[in-house]
């Protein structure tokens, strides 16, 4: 495919999330009035690394695996984004969550561009060695882009420190020395930080918490549903069940529980840590993911993956707040109903931009060999994402627009400037 052949017309946003990631870009430049040149280069991912790679598995055999790194914009610093196992990963997906960490890390000003990663595959069928070759070997092959100074990988879904330590490791054998810099999310033993784990869904509490002000509704007492029950949901449910939040449904691949007084989230935690899966805890009701979406509370955090709320279901989405987890949940469709209804949406490239925050405090910390208290973390995390949110709600009430699109100008404007005082090389 040519990209340039993708005009606004041709686009699929309901379908292809690249395609969905320009739609929402192509709105802000026109409101931005970004020429046409700007608009060419922005819609483009300035480096895409395609990987085939083989793996030994514990059998003897041999499998070949196709993975992704993909750099959409370096203007503001070195590239940031994290890296997923999934069997449904995509070139295009991955166009998408490139794009949407540039337009995220401008948002939250820190001095990276945006990148993704990923490989087409199943974690769950592969063996904890399978997994860590598998590792090894896509990290060798995407070594000739990465680099403390280059591009910075973190975790996203179906990965995690263990993995980070493994690419970390891999890096720093083949350079010869130990480079902690060259991924973020690291365990606290390889140069990690405090506070990385619950960065994400911590950041997801804030941006509740900041809506539910705006909109003068009470957080103790607030019911909530949480999609997704990984590092960003398990850890949101948990700070916003602290916060006096009614925690009445989670859900992850396998299924979900409901219980209208609040789930115990700590006992969730324990049986997920058993079981694996939130499905079939005793004190609750089974709920399909598809109706923990349309229940009717205060605030509903999507955390799992793209493209769950669109079109056809965002009419019957009852939550007075959405705080996007996951990255690319909603769709331009559903965007336009939401609105249109008046759902205070806390769009992904602030509600989950927690991670990178800290992932970004972590590598200053690698870079420096001299490392913060988890409070001081926390702390600087409360107080630049509070930050964002208020840029991002004072452009919405200057500019009339929603919030997403008040998001995605502060963040591409960000951008445009960092490329206008760099001018076009050579
Ligand atoms: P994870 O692998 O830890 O967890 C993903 C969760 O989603 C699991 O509970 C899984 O069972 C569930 N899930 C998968 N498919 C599902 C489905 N069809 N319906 C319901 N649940 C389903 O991943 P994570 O790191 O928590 O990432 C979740 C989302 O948050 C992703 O969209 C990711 O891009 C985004 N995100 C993650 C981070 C981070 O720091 N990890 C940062 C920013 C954004």
């Amino acid at each position: 495919m040519v990209l340039a052949d993708l005009t606004r017309e041709a686009l699929k946003p309901e379908t292809n999330p690249y395609h969905m990631a320009l739609a929402q870009f192509y709105a802000v430049a026109d409101r931005l009035r970004l020429d046409p040149g700007t608009q060419a280069i922005l819609a483009h991912p300035k480096r895409e690394l395609i990987v085939h790679f083989p793996v030994r598995m514990d059998d003897g055999s041999v499998r070949v695996f196709t993975g992704y790194r993909i750099q959409h914009n370096l203007a503001r610093g070195p590239a940031k984004g994290g890296i997923r196992y999934h069997p449904e990963v995509t070139l295009d997906e991955v166009r998408a969550l490139a794009m949407w960490m540039t337009w995220k890390c401008a948002i939250v000003n820190i001095p990276y561009g945006g990148a993704k990663g990923g490989v087409a595959c199943d974690p769950k069928e592969l063996s904890l060695a399978e997994l860590e070759r598998l590792t090894r070997r896509f990290t060798t092959e995407i070594s000739i882009i990465i680099g403390p100074e280059k591009d910075i990988p973190a975790p996203d879904v179906n990965t995690d420190a263990r993995v980070m330590g493994w690419i970390m490791d891999t890096y720093s054998m083949q350079v010869g020395y130990s480079v902690p810099g060259v991924v973020t999310g690291k365990p606290l033993a390889t140069g990690g930080t405090a506070g990385r784990a619950e960065a994400t869904g911590r950041g997801c509490m804030l941006m509740a918490r900041e809506a539910t002000r705006r909109l003068g509704l009470p957080l103790a007492g607030a019911t909530v549903a949480v999609q997704g029950f990984g590092n960003v949901g398990s850890i949101a449910a948990h700070l916003l069940a602290e916060q006096g939040c009614k925690v009445v449904a989670v859900s992850d691949s396998e299924g979900g529980v409901y219980r209208r007084e609040g789930l115990d989230i700590p006992a969730l935690l324990r049986h997920r840590a058993r079981h694996r899966t939130v499905a079939a805890f005793l004190q609750g009701q089974p709920i399909s993911n598809r109706e923990l979406l349309e229940l009717p509370v205060d605030i509903l955090v999507p955390a799992a993956l793209g493209g769950q709320i669109t079109g056809e279901n965002a009419h019957r989405i009852r939550a007075k707040i959405i705080v996007e987890g996951a990255n690319g949940p909603t769709t331009p469709d559903a965007d336009r109903i939401l609105n249109a209804r008046e759902v205070f949406i806390v769009p992904d490239v602030l509600a989950n931009a927690g991670g990178v925050l800290v992932s970004y405090f972590e590598w200053v910390q690698d870079l420096q060999s001299f490392f913060w208290e988890e409070a001081e973390i926390n702390e600087r995390l409360e107080r630049q994402l509070t930050r964002s949110f208020n840029d991002v709600m004072e452009t919405a009430r200057r500019d009339g627009v929603d919030t997403r699109t008040a998001a995605l100008m502060v963040g591409v404007r960000r951008v445009v400037d960092a490329m206008e005082a760099r001018g076009l090389y050579p």
